[in-house]
């Protein structure tokens, strides 16, 4: 089955970096925090909340 992501898990993920709430962008199929914009990509319904440290 192909199914969508759960957005109901927006409830129970937050941003590791910020730990705010991130909201899912359903065009690129990515989750992302409008605090510090990070993207978090969507693999097989799974979000990938690894934070990739570029600093
Ligand atoms: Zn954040």
């Amino acid at each position: 089955m192909n199914q969508e992501f759960n957005e109901d898990l927006l409830e129970i993920l937050a941003c590791p970096k910020c730990n705010r709430d991130i909201e899912y962008v359903k065009q690129v199929q990515q989750l992302k925090c409008a605090k510090c914009q990070l993207e978090f990509p969507i693999a097989d319904n799974i979000p990938n909340m690894i934070i990739d440290e570029k600093s």
